[in-house]
């Protein structure tokens, strides 16, 4: 998984305030635990004591010794474990506190990323995409087809039918998403769905652990072109995500920079089989021709599946 270095550097400060927070806890329960039994404190000189006499009879050599002193520790730590259970609180009371015991909050276990640090850098990359164009919260269960006619048109189309095959697509798709799941496009004039079923996949995908990114295409290129100098750092993002989500394409203001990123985008997704969910206004392919021109158009139809939202704007009936 490629990362970029801030947003380690903002999961490493999660760790730290865990560790603080943690420590911070611990002091608390030896204040309370030394006010109501002072033996326990006591003890607690001696195990330390002692093991300082460990060290020194370890660096001595002298095994027997630092044998003894072990046993004399366990013993202690024993005895003080019952004092504690005796008082009511549990034996481990007084142990160093971990929220990952795996890493002990240190966020690598032999010198490898641990899953905990990895979850937290995840989370920071979701949130300085979500601050780059916030996503929609929609879910399957909030699609309903009762906004589409169950009229079959003039063209012989029966809009509810369309869109109740269109959402067992989507259905199926996250159910079954993978890294290398195909990459859709969605197309449709404004209010027909697309963006909340685009949505609802991300939100099963997320809950599932993938890095799913997503951004309006008008504001992801307005970020790009305002931040030149820091474009990379989104581009990796994009191009890293398990699922990455561009809505409202058409919409956006392209330059010849942003037509660039935008087929830097979809190639590299395309090269490493990486899905993407697409949608657009655009439905014609003679007008995504005249907008994109033929690398990225033909890029785009060749590596999707492609549906066609029908009905009417359903938005006035919310
Ligand atoms: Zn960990």
């Amino acid at each position: 998984m490629a990362v970029n270095t801030e947003n380690i550097s903002l999961a490493n400060d999660t760790l730290a305030r865990r560790r603080q927070r943690n420590s911070a806890t611990l002091i608390h329960r030896q204040k309370e635990v030394f006010d109501l039994v002072p033996q326990i404190e006591e003890m607690g000189y001696e195990i330390t004591s002692l093991g300082a006499k460990y060290t020194m009879a370890t660096l001595a050599k002298n095994a027997d010794k630092a044998a003894e002193i072990k046993a004399e520790m366990a013993m202690l730590k024993q005895k003080q474990q019952d004092m504690l259970v005796e008082n009511g609180f549990a034996a481990d009371y007084l142990e160093p506190i971990y929220t990952c015991r795996e890493c002990e909050d240190k966020g690598f276990v032999n010198g490898r990323i641990c899953t905990c640090l990895r979850q937290e850098i995840i989370k920071q990359r979701q949130n300085s995409l979500t601050a780059l164009s916030p996503a929609p919260k929609t879910t399957f269960d909030d699609f309903s087809l009762e906004y589409y006619s169950d009229k079959t048109d003039e063209y012989g189309d029966n809009p509810r039918e369309i869109m109740g095959n269109i959402l067992n697509y989507c259905k199926k798709y996250a159910e079954k998403f993978s890294r290398s799941r195909k990459s859709v496009l969605m197309l449709g004039s404004s209010g027909l769905g697309k963006t909340h079923l685009s949505c609802a996949i991300a939100d099963e995908c997320l809950k599932k652990g993938f890095v799913v990114m997503y951004a309006s295409s008008q504001s992801l290129f307005e970020q790009i072109e305002q931040n030149k100098h820091n474009a990379h750092h989104i581009l990796n993002d994009i191009i890293n995500c398990d699922l990455f989500i561009l809505d409202d394409l058409g919409t956006e203001y392209l330059t010849f920079y942003g037509q660039s990123i935008l087929y830097n985008i979809i190639n590299t997704r395309m090269i490493n089989n990486s899905p993407c969910i697409y949608t657009s206004n655009i439905i014609h392919e003679k007008e995504f021709l005249r907008k994109y021109g033929e690398k990225i158009t033909s890029r785009l139809m060749g590596s999707c599946d492609t549906l066609v939202f029908a009905g009417k704007d359903i938005r006035p009936q919310l």
